[in-house]
């Protein structure tokens, strides 16, 4: 199932796309507004009947009961049981800041709802936020569960967003259906591929979100064209001003000067999957979740860990490889994701399957720290970027 692009989400189905925008960041907390306290609600059985009544609840104190649940107990309650909504959260600010970036633009505004993941139905114009951002207790246990959040800092759900806003107006004004779309983007019938192989060194595509996302469909090359475009002071026209992708850019700039303040075609404002409908347990969603993120790593590492490591009985005194991976698994982590954007789950993934393999292997790390480490980035780097199309690889790309 493919969402954001191609058609409304189909209902009661197991999901199995997952939705990978935004890099992972650090939460600013700072961002998150206080909801209005809407009415006294103590305890969670009263907190259900609050929603029953229509609307968001909270205690005089601001506080949600379920907040001070240990993970255990959250993990068995359903979404629609969170009472979670957009209004009085960060949230709201920051859909009003991308519709006063549209607006200024003459484009319609996008509204916004809460269900399990990002993303844009292409039947109604607007956007889906992940539940977990509603609430700091709920970025908690999705760093937790998943440890990345996406979107969770200001800056980073301001991207996820713009890129969204480019689904919304796709669909909103049938833009796909422009020959010169076509041309400059592709067919946005293509069916979107399981695993794609991208190019990090294409300048035909622009570079907004994380694992060069542009090159995975037409659908997400203008998404992200539009997210660029669209950016304040993103400096475009410098930035990518010997790249072929400029055409896409200029393209997308005439286009929207073009629809500006036309009437879009698609309005009706619906919510699709709204949290509050959602039966789904939240521990049911995050072992769906860690499922697809999952990957079967090739046995094929066997041979490069021995030509980093060494299983010489000579080198017996050298520190053993697998504490070594185990020491230096920060930095590598940081370095790989750096240049590749891969989740940090993925790659807790792979290094815990290279910890494994060092240890069976009995390798040991002989030779400088520096050469080692850089050594083994480029390994997982290679391993990152090829898993992207590695058929071994579960996870679906779908934003
Ligand atoms: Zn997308």
């Amino acid at each position: 199932m493919r969402l954001g692009a191609l058609g409304a989400r189909p209902r009661g189905h197991a999901r199995t796309a997952r939705l990978t925008h935004g890099r992972p960041g650090i939460f600013g907390f700072s961002g998150i507004e206080s909801c209005n306290a809407m009415a006294v609600v103590e305890g969670f059985r009263m907190q259900k009947t609050a929603v029953s009544a229509g609307a968001p609840r909270r205690a005089r104190s601001g506080r949600f009961s379920w907040e001070t649940l240990p993970d255990e107990d959250l993990l068995e309650l359903r979404f629609k049981d969170l009472n979670l909504s957009v209004e009085g959260t960060w949230l709201a600010h920051r859909l009003r800041s991308l519709n006063d970036e549209l607006e200024s633009r003459g484009l319609m505004p996008a509204h916004a709802w809460l269900s399990d993941e990002w993303f844009s139905p292409s039947n109604t114009p607007g956007i889906s936020f992940p539940f977990y951002l509603a609430h700091p207790r709920l970025i908690k246990l999705e760093r937790k569960m998943v440890r990345d959040v996406e979107g969770g800092t200001q800056r980073d759900c301001m991207r996820i967003l713009r890129h969204e806003a480019g689904h919304v107006m796709q669909h909103a004004y049938g833009l796909h259906r422009r020959r010169r779309w076509q041309t400059v983007f592709g067919q946005s019938s293509k069916p979107y591929p399981d695993y794609y192989r991208p190019n990090p060194t294409s300048k035909k595509y622009v570079q907004h979100l994380r694992r060069w996302y542009a090159q995975s469909h037409p659908d997400e090359d203008f998404a992200e064209t539009f997210a660029v475009w669209l950016t304040p002071r993103s400096s475009w026209k410098k930035k990518y001003a010997d790249w072929p992708a400029l055409k896409k850019l200029q393209y997308v700039d005439d286009l929207m000067s073009e629809i500006a303040d036309e009437r879009p075609i698609l309005t009706r404002r619906e919510e699709v999957d709204p949290v509050g409908k959602l039966n789904m347990t939240l521990g049911e969603h995050y072992q769906n979740k860690i499922e697809h993120y999952a990957v079967d790593t090739p046995a094929s590492f066997d041979r490069e860990l021995r030509r980093i490591f060494s299983d010489d009985p000579a080198d017996r005194g050298a520190p053993s490889a697998a504490e070594f991976v185990k020491r230096n698994r920060p930095d590598i982590k940081k370095s790989v994701s750096k240049w590749t954007g891969e989740y940090a789950l993925t790659l807790d993934a792979v290094l815990d399957d290279m910890i494994d393999r060092c240890r069976a292997l009995k390798l040991r790390a002989a030779g400088s720290d520096r050469s080692l480490r850089q050594q083994l980035t480029v390994l997982l780097t290679r391993k990152a970027v090829r898993s992207l199309y590695d058929s071994s690889r579960r996870q679906v790309f779908a934003v």
